[in-house]
């Protein structure tokens, strides 16, 4: 069969449903396609934390020194440099109004009163949506969606694009169950398909360090399927070799831990010896590398309850919890020797780790790390210990765009109704995306293609 829209936008996950909105506020009719059954994509599954230079919330909490300038900086140099300066340029000027977008358009709840300062940023200003989890954006965005009257295709696969005689890009060729279906999109396609973390050929073909050896936190839908159906119409590729893992995963299932943000709070990583190793707020391509050099590859993450309190992780991610510990993962213990025995790790020296961490957070200074975000005291139990393994989590690689969120071809030129925003495109985060920066990333130039789209 074949359906005909002004704009085709394929994957509904948080740049997906962006653009859509965009779109159709322009007044547009707008569909989305997604290949899943349910909407979502990675942004779903995600903590849904989003960073945003000066924010409301770091106002509320006295933290006037931001501006989108050290956002920049932080942001370039936590992808080494290889990000595109123009692009980042853009991501850290409108960062904060797609934040406020969010909220004042799309009724996104944020907490009021609690940020994440995630590693490698100079400032806490990552705002955390109620229930610290994407599931707050998607159903707003979805919601908004509806209200608007953009089409929702689930179990709706893209598998080619369609040009005209001039190389416009005017259509997607689609399946579901079995049967094609045809968009004809009177003025352009956006490609929102997420990156290609579970599609294990595709990672090693661009960095065959990660094998299957590594499991992944993504979704089974991110494989990349947009850069290859893009790449058939001559679109650019960049940056594909850099593949991020997250530090700390469910060494079971490979899924990300979100109980685990205590980290952000000041919980400890040390090794089955019992020392620290790292950096808590470094990198996570650093600390990914640092547990890889550990004993057995994994580490122990280990805080106490004050540390709980603060960011109530355990609360907010209870089923993650107890599914933790059900695996014998994640173990709640009285005292530190108790912590130490359940994992076996050596009793006398992460008592002396421990030691020495109280006596950091007493004078503010880490001598062993420089934990740039102060360590706190495990004087007092009850206290956590979660073993971690790194697992495949962002492909920072992948389309080439422009300002407006053009796609690109191989000679660098636009692709005439071609547009591309989200983990799909490889030029905003260079070597290594920071937290927090995926979503004011497909938040922003989901917001431009479906704007840009509509001229
Ligand atoms: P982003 O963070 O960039 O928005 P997500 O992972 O949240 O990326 O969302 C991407 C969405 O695109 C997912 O829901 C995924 O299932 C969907 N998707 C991927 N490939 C296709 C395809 N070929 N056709 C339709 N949807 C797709």
């Amino acid at each position: 069969s074949e359906q005909t829209y002004d704009v085709v936008v394929i994957g509904a996950g948080g740049a997906g449903f962006s653009a859509a909105l965009e779109a159709a506020e322009a007044g547009k009719s707008v569909v989305i396609l997604e290949k899943m059954p349910t909407v979502g994509g990675n942004t779903l599954i995600s903590g849904g934390e989003m960073n945003a230079p000066d924010n409301w919330v770091q106002h509320a909490l006295g933290i006037t020194d931001d501006s989108p300038e050290l956002y920049y900086q932080d942001t370039m140099k936590g992808g080494d440099n290889l990000g595109q300066p123009e692009i980042v340029k853009i991501l850290s000027e409108q960062a904060l109004g797609s934040a406020e977008w969010l909220r004042d358009e799309v009724k996104v709840e944020f907490l009021s009163d609690h940020l994440f300062q995630f590693g490698g940023h100079s400032r806490k200003r990552a705002l955390i949506p109620i229930g610290h989890t994407g599931a707050e954006l998607i159903t707003k965005l979805k919601t908004k969606a509806e209200e608007l009257g953009i089409k929702i295709k689930t179990n709706m696969k893209a598998e080619k694009l369609l040009t005209d005689e001039s190389g416009k890009v005017v259509g997607v060729d689609a399946s579901t169950n079995g049967q094609k279906v045809t968009f004809h999109a009177n003025k352009g396609v956006i490609i929102a398909t997420g990156g290609f973390g579970s599609n294990i050929e595709m990672r090693k073909k661009y960095n065959p360090e990660l094998d299957e050896s590594y499991m992944s936190t993504d979704t089974p839908g991110t494989t990349g399927d947009g850069i290859v159906m893009a790449q058939a119409v001559n679109a650019d590729i960049t940056n594909m070799e850099n593949i991020q893992t997250y530090p700390i995963c469910d060494p079971v299932t490979g899924v990300i831990s979100l109980v685990a943000d205590s980290r952000f709070d000041g919980a400890i990583l040390i090794n089955q010896g019992g020392t620290r190793f790292v950096e808590e707020l470094e990198r996570r391509d650093v600390i990914s590398k640092a547990i890889l050099a550990q004993e057995g590859r994994y580490a122990y993450q280990f805080w106490n309850q004050e540390i709980a309190d603060i960011g109530k992780t355990i609360e907010v991610h209870q089923d993650e919890y107890d599914q933790l510990v059900k695996e014998g993962m994640l173990y709640k213990a009285d005292t530190i020797e108790d912590a130490a025995n359940f994992f076996k790790v050596d009793v006398e020296t992460l008592k002396e780790t421990i030691s020495k961490v109280n006596e950091y957070a007493k004078t503010g200074k880490d001598l062993d790390y420089n934990h740039r975000g102060g360590l706190v005291s495990l004087e007092k139990g009850p206290y956590y210990i979660q073993k971690a393994v790194p697992s495949v989590h962002h492909t920072m690689g992948g389309l080439v765009i422009d300002t407006k969120a053009h796609v690109l071809s191989t000679e660098g030129t636009v692709i005439p109704g071609l547009y591309a925003a989200g983990e799909v495109t490889g030029v905003v985060h260079g070597a290594n995306r920071l937290g927090g920066n995926a979503i004011s990333d497909i938040i922003t130039y989901g917001r431009i293609a479906g704007q840009e789209v509509a001229k």
